[in-house]
Parts: C-alpha cells; sequence; structure tokens
C-alpha cells in the first residue's frame, strides 16, 4: 500500500543537493570554523530577509536564541530573576524551559480557541503587577500577533519576543512595534531556530536572535561567547552558543528559496482546506501562516482512532503537542492551574503531512481519505 510520509528530510534537502555540498566544500577548504565569512554572510542575509534595521546573530540552536535574549535583557537591567514572562500554554517546551532557565517566571496563558495561538486579549487575562515581558509564540507558523498586544506592550512597557521558530516568512495583519509585519520584526527581538526539520532548516542544529536593538545584539553575541566584549575579557557569566560556519553555509543556500518554500507550503495548505470536507475535521484558517505544522482538530475524544484510521491507510500524522508545558513532570511546581483551552487542543490536535516537497496529488489523496472517515 502506498505510504504518506508525515516529513522526508532527505527529499527536501535532495533540491538542493549540488549547491549544499559546495558551499560544506568551501566551508572545508576556509580553514576557518568558528565563525568567519560563511557566518557573517548567513547572519547579514538573514537579517535583511527579517527586515530593515535588523541585525541577526547566530546561536548553537533555537532554544538558545531564546535563551540569550533572556539573559541579554538581564544584562542590560530590562529584566530581573524572578520577573514574570507571559507565554502561550500551547507551546512546545522549549519556549518555556528558556525561561525558567533564565531564572523568571512563566506565566501560562490560555491561547484564543480559534486561532490556538496567543493574542492580545488572551494576553491581556494573564497580565499581572509583575509582567515584564510577553513571550509570543508563532505555532505552526502562524503569527501570534494583533494590534491589541502591541498597544498592551507600549502602553505597560513590556519587553516583547517572538518565538519564530517556526515562522520564517510568515506575516501579520496588524503591524508590529517596528511598523513591521514580518515574524520576527515584530516585537523587540526574535528567536529563529533552523532544526533540520523547521521551514528553513539547517543539516543539524542552528540558531539565531534578530533584533533592531544594536545593544541586545552586542550583548547576546557577547553571552553566546563566553560573555567576552573582546578577546580574553570577560564581562558576562557567558555560555557557549554560537552558530558552525558549515551550518551557515547551508542555511545562506536554503535562505535563497524561502519563500519559494513556504509558497508552496501555502497551497497544499489551501488545498487541504478546500477538500478536507468532513464535520468530525475542524481545518485550520491563518492567512499569514507559513504552514510549519498543518494541524486539524479531531473532536469527541475521537482524535486516536482518527491517527489509527490514517496510519491504516498509509497516512502517517503526529501530534503537536500532546502535553502541553504546564503538564509536562519538570514543570509541575509552575502548572498549578487548569488552562482549559490548551489541555483541549493537546487531546484534539493531528497534524497532517506537509512540506514544500508534500506532492500536490499526495495532499488530494490523503484529503480523500480523510473525507471517508465515519
Ligand atoms: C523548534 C522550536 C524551538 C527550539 O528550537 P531548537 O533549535 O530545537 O532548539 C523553540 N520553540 C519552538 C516553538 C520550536 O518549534
Amino acid at each position: 500500500m502506498k505510504r504518506f510520509p508525515f516529513l522526508d528530510l532527505r527529499r527536501i534537502n535532495a533540491d538542493y543537493s549540488q549547491a549544499l555540498r559546495a558551499a560544506a566544500a568551501h566551508a572545508v577548504d576556509s580553514g576557518r570554523y568558528i565563525g568567519g565569512q560563511e557566518v557573517e554572510t548567513f547572519e547579514r542575509n538573514l537579517a535583511e530577509y527579517v527586515g530593515a534595521n535588523s541585525i541577526a546573530v547566530g546561536t548553537g540552536n533555537g532554544y538558545d536564541a531564546l535563551f540569550l535574549i533572556l539573559e541579554g535583557y538581564k544584562a542590560m537591567g530590562r529584566l530581573n530573576t524572578g520577573d514574570e514572562v507571559i507565554v502561550p500554554a500551547n507551546t512546545y517546551i522549549a519556549t518555556v524551559l528558556a525561561v525558567v532557565n533564565a531564572g523568571l517566571t512563566p506565566v501560562f496563558a490560555d491561547p484564543d480557541p480559534d486561532t490556538m495561538t496567543l493574542t492580545g486579549d488572551r494576553t491581556e487575562a494573564a497580565l499581572t503587577e509583575r509582567t515584564r515581558a510577553i513571550m509570543t509564540v508563532h505555532l505552526y507558523g502562524a503569527p501570534a500577533w494583533d494590534a491589541k498586544m502591541g498597544r498592551l506592550a507600549t502602553e505597560r512597557n513590556l519587553i516583547v519576543i517572538e518565538d519564530a521558530a517556526q515562522s520564517i516568512g510568515a506575516v501579520a495583519f496588524d503591524a508590529g512595534l517596528n511598523g513591521t509585519t514580518t515574524a520576527g520584526s515584530l516585537g523587540h527581538a526574535a528567536a529563529f531556530s533552523f532544526y533540520p526539520t523547521k521551514n528553513l532548516g539547517a543539516l543539524g542544529d542552528g540558531g539565531a536572535v534578530v533584533t533592531t536593538d544594536p545593544t541586545l545584539a552586542t550583548t547576546v553575541r557577547a553571552i553566546g561567547n563566553y560573555g567576552a566584549d573582546t578577546r580574553n575579557h570577560h564581562i558576562y557569566l557567558g555560555v557557549n552558543s554560537r552558530l558552525d560556519p558549515i551550518q551557515a553555509a547551508m542555511l545562506d543556500v536554503k535562505l535563497k528559496e524561502i519563500d519559494a518554500v513556504n509558497n508552496r507550503r501555502r497551497q497544499r495548505a489551501t488545498l487541504y482546506g478546500s477538500l478536507i470536507d468532513n464535520p468530525m475535521v475542524r481545518t485550520p484558517y491563518n492567512p499569514g501562516s507559513v504552514w510549519h505544522q498543518y494541524v486539524v482538530r479531531i473532536a469527541d475524544g475521537r482524535r486516536d482512532e482518527f491517527r489509527e484510521y490514517l496510519d491504516r491507510n498509509g497516512v502517517e500524522t503526529d501530534v503537536h503537542y500532546p502535553t502541553p508545558p504546564h503538564r509536562q513532570p519538570c514543570l509541575s511546581s509552575f502548572g498549578v492551574q487548569r488552562l482549559p483551552i490548551a489541555e483541549r487542543l493537546a487531546r484534539e490536535v493531528v497534524s497532517l503531512p506537509i512540506s514544500d516537497c508534500t506532492p500536490i496529488d499526495d495532499v488530494a489523496e490523503i484529503a480523500s481519505i480523510i473525507n471517508r472517515f465515519k
């Protein structure tokens, strides 16, 4: 029987095979294996892609990018240990671990039940006297931003950090704090992940901080380089988190195609949306999304049955995410409250196969298999 793979990374990277090999060869022959031209070029191109006046700083991975932003603001005196940071309750655990490991207090906001993301209204509901920052997560590639979130941030002098790990190229309807609408340029600072499965995926780990604040960029770069402002002079209790030149070279090849990649993902998402017609299956509607995941919802406790049915018919699926962070054992000390929307989403969501390489015919076949689920 025909199988529909959830994600075929070999096939995705095969499209760039020649260019990736050439870029790797250049990095191998350069004699420079930390920093250098490959990293500088990719940082410049990424910054330009995200927005005017942006600065990009490569990091070891997406988690480190989040953590370094928070540590950077602490070093700048803008955040202090114990300050509250609002995070959406339905996110990948990395978002929350960065907050906790930076010595800050995560406050979980139940997401909007329609968009499945943080909104201005949901942010407002989680605000307290001690809120100092909002960590908005552009989940599944959909921008989690609206004018109200921007207004709250301005009025209350809150730092807005974007977890843009899943959302390079996504576009919000309302302008962000910089007057721009692209993911990564909406708030004060953004973290990108180049984990291999992300829309812009490296061939290993990689990440970046993007900001228009030159002081934050300099601070993040120093903290990620053992806290050194100049060679052998350490002003912060830093860490080691740098983007490898080989990964920077791979990413620079793929960055040139990211708009085409995202457009092919949009096409597939639009097709799923127009073809799936089953009262049991709720399809997502997120016009600005770059569709890192295409996530449908199955109510009435039938999610596992639906996934087994799809598997029997060759369709591989996944769940992002089956347990919300506040229900994870490591965060039990923070997760005393009930977060009904996040908990319901965790029971209902199913991610369908989607990538720029998923054949259009497969999308149609998967939709028709879904429509036969009773
Ligand atoms: C992937 C991801 C991260 C972490 O990125 P890594 O590169 O794996 O460290 C953080 N937040 C979200 C929402 C992610 O999807």
